[in-house]
């Protein structure tokens, strides 16, 4: 994922790449690194919330990661993760239950991980750019 943005030293328009990563700890990261041909001026910020927009575009780019579920998931302990992660309510977790999971990769691989901690077999698989039989997101 990359823009342009002004360089903080020389004002020329530098490279700025920006990647969302999960870490160890189930927390999500998002990490920039702005890049400066003019004067070669290198800056990377860790540690920060994604930017407005930038998460659209990373779905956008990278496609939607899909939830999969095992045959024999639990239902209750499915919406239970699903409320306590997401933030959602209970109408809210029915609706992802039954039409599916899509966000980017890191995010769904937490969703994957917090579940399986919860003893239900569930996978994050990468999303297809450009598909279009997207999942709705909610
Ligand atoms: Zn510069």
């Amino acid at each position: 994922m990359s823009d342009s943005v002004p360089c903080p030293d020389c004002g020329a328009s530098a490279e700025r790449h920006g990647v969302q990563v999960l870490l160890d700890d189930d927390s999500l990261r998002w990490d920039t690194e702005v890049v400066c041909r003019g004067c070669g001026s290198a800056l990377a910020v860790c540690g920060t919330e994604v930017p407005g927009g930038m998460r659209e575009r990373l779905l956008a780019e990278h496609g939607r990661a899909e939830l999969r579920l095992g045959p024999s998931a639990d239902r209750v302990a499915v919406m239970r993760v699903l409320r306590r992660t997401l933030g959602l309510g209970l109408g809210e977790a029915r609706d992802v239950l039954e039409q599916g999971y899509g966000g980017t990769l890191p995010e769904t691989e937490l969703l994957a991980r917090r579940l399986r901690d919860a003893g239900v077999d569930a996978v994050a698989v990468r999303g297809v750019a450009g598909s279009g039989s997207v999942r709705r997101e909610r």
